[in-house]
């Protein structure tokens, strides 16, 4: 029987194919029939152009309906999906290019989808095994080389059946989606759970607070980064009643801070689920849909994942095993091998700790460690200190060089406030060699498309700090 992932989401589309699965701005909408045409279409060109099971098809455009299109006939058409950032520069795609050797390269969705109207449609689905690659991802690492993690269709079914059940989708949901679809975020965890379910999706190229105020009023379910959070905050036609229709914000890709989880809920009576994931496993942890969803926690291992706390600490790095995990990076034996245990489990690289009872708890990446005279600093205890501090939004803590300790704490701060009470008051919480020894205050911190800190541009930027 083949495990091909196209037959499993195109089992959840709903019975009536002129449902809509895409709801537009303006209030027009595509249909389930449409996409499913579409994909057929393009996949039977697929086919007649020679792309063979396992060939990589590479695609870099903006967010489309046109690109699910091709994203599902590539499944169907049993090839490789490769999603690639359209931020990324020509020199930074020709590495993936390179590396990839994908049989296409697409950057035109639109005109490509057009050109596939009419081809005989691929009516079945090309037979995979649950091995057989589905994807690629490439992580989006700022030091090194990007490495490609291959996804299988095992992995994504696992891990959409789980998500579907775990978060409670129903064909009466409604999901906004207002993600970009070149991450697993939006293209997997989010699109999968509305197909499985076979329900619409308020579709929006991009996050724009006044177009997602409006979408929450016809929907049920969003998924976002924190930013997204921060953002819906920040804007005052974000009130409790525009928020009444949902059940359910999920956030992550990024840790949601505290004090966003604790405005979010004084604002619209609703908690937010977080949850933990990562390019090469999808999703991990959950916080409960039934039960206490608790701010700073990433929850609960899904169901079938193995989580347990490497180096014989309390706090040490993650290590996950379990069905959605990937098989590998793309053409990196040893680096692959580098990140595994003997006995299986993958090194996240992620530091955490996990309670008697599951719940895990994440503190930081482990790169991101600061070692000041020799004893060890997790940055997120000083950053939580700092940011239920008057006047500061958010913080980063980082490591910097230091000719006493080898790194001094330094905390790069959103907001304003006096540096050297700041430390005193720092101090009275936290003993000395984790107390910061510089605050600078900054208007922004800088960000990846997922809303994720760069600490490693500001360990660059900040570099002399403690130089004299
Ligand atoms: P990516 O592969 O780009 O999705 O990045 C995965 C990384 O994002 C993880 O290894 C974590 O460091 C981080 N991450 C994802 N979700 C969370 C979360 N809820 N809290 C903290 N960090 C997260």
């Amino acid at each position: 029987m083949s495990e091909n992932l196209y037959d499993l989401l195109s089992g959840g589309f709903p019975a009536d194919r002129s449902a809509p699965c895409f709801l537009l701005t303006g209030g027009g909408e595509v249909s389930y029939g449409a996409l499913e045409q579409a994909a057929a279409e393009i996949a039977g060109r697929f086919i007649a152009e020679g792309v063979k099971p396992g060939d990589r098809i590479a695609m870099q455009v903006e967010k489309s309906i046109e690109a699910v299109m091709i994203y599902l006939a590539t499944l169907k058409a049993g090839a490789v999906f490769l999603p690639l950032n359209s931020a990324y520069t020509p020199s930074e795609v020709e590495y993936f290019i390179n590396d990839a050797e994908p049989r296409l390269f697409i950057q035109d969705a639109q005109a490509f989808a057009a050109g596939s109207r009419g081809a005989p449609p691929l009516e079945k689905a090309v037979a995979r095994t649950a091995d057989d690659l589905a994807s690629i991802i490439y992580t989006s690492g700022t030091t090194g080389r990007s490495k490609g993690a291959m996804l299988s269709h095992g992995n994504l079914s696992a891990n959409a059946k789980a998500l579907h059940r775990a978060w409670g989708f129903s064909s009466s949901d409604v999901l906004l989606h207002a993600l970009p679809i070149f991450h697993v975020h939006g293209l997997f965890v989010a699109m999968h759970c509305a197909f499985l379910s076979g329900c619409p999706m308020v579709w929006l190229p991009k996050f724009v607070d006044e177009d997602v105020i409006d979408g929450l009023r016809r929907s049920t379910v969003m998924m976002g980064v924190p930013t997204f959070y921060t953002r819906l905050l920040a804007n005052d036609a974000f009130t409790r009643e525009a928020a009444s229709n949902m059940r359910l914000f999920i956030s992550g890709s990024a840790p949601l801070l505290p004090g966003t989880f604790a405005d979010f809920e004084a604002r619209t009576g609703k908690r937010i689920l977080e949850r933990y994931g990562m390019s090469e496993a999808v999703i991990i942890t959950s916080n409960p849909l039934e039960g206490d969803r608790i701010a700073g926690s990433v929850g609960y291992p899904l169901p079938g994942v193995d989580l347990r706390i490497g180096g014989g600490q309390e706090t040490g790095v993650i290590e996950i095993r379990g069905p959605s995990m990937f098989g590998g990076y793309w053409r990196m034996p040893e680096k692959t091998a580098e990140e595994f245990t003997k006995d299986g489990y993958f090194i996240t690289g992620d530091v955490g700790r996990q309670d008697p009872d599951g719940r895990v708890w994440i503190s930081g990446r482990a790169k991101d460690l600061i070692i000041s005279g020799g004893y060890n600093v997790y940055p997120k205890e000083i950053e939580l200190v700092l940011d239920a501090m008057p006047g500061v939004v958010e913080s980063a803590v980082i490591g910097l060089p230091h000719p006493d300790f080898g790194e001094g704490v330094a905390a790069i701060v959103i907001g304003a406030g006096e540096e050297s009470a700041m430390i005193a008051a720092c101090r009275e919480q936290l003993a000395a060699f984790k107390t910061p020894k510089r605050i600078v205050f900054v208007k922004d911190l800088p960000r990846n498309a997922m809303g994720k800190v760069q600490k490693a541009l500001l360990r660059t930027e900040y570099t002399n700090l403690f130089k004299g």
